[in-house]
């Protein structure tokens, strides 16, 4: 399961890579040559207009709430089913997945405190960015928590 999503859903975006799906924002407003690109994928969008040209050509797609995260990830969990449990095996920024590597080969790029407490470390091969089961990995569970029950 491939999500393309529109623009204004970054919020969305950034959760739906958390839970480990992969995605692609669009960066403009969402062309027709953009749609058959990524006709494959389900398309989550939250402009009517978009969601009739979507029905008309048979590309699959969830019409959501505007604003509301909450409400956004609540329709997905209901309608697709959606894992709700944090994987943070891709990367945030750019989706792409991320490789475990061993430490000791980014001693240079951990401050010492993390290295000498973590030893899980993901790296963003496009990113070139270091990931770290620290701290924040509970205040995202419990916002993620907030954010799907009821
Ligand atoms: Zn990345």
């Amino acid at each position: 399961m491939e999500f393309f999503l529109e623009a204004s859903l970054k919020g969305l975006n950034k959760w739906l890579r958390f839970l480990g799906y992969k995605t692609t924002i669009c960066k403009n407003k969402i062309t027709r040559k953009e749609i058959l690109k990524h006709k494959n994928k389900i398309f989550l969008i939250t402009s009517p207009i978009t969601a009739e040209f979507l029905e008309k050509i048979g590309v699959k797609y969830l019409l959501l709430p505007r604003d509301s995260l909450k409400a956004q990830l609540k329709m997905l969990v209901n309608k697709l089913n959606l894992n709700t449990e944090l994987k943070l095996n891709v990367c945030s920024l750019c989706g792409e997945e991320l490789v475990s590597v061993k430490k000791e080969a980014f001693k240079d790029l951990i401050p010492p405190k993390v290295y000498q407490f973590y030893d899980e470390f993901n790296y963003c091969p496009q990113c070139k960015k270091l990931y770290w089961q620290g701290d924040h990995i509970k205040r995202l569970e419990e916002r993620l928590k907030s954010l799907i029950e009821k």
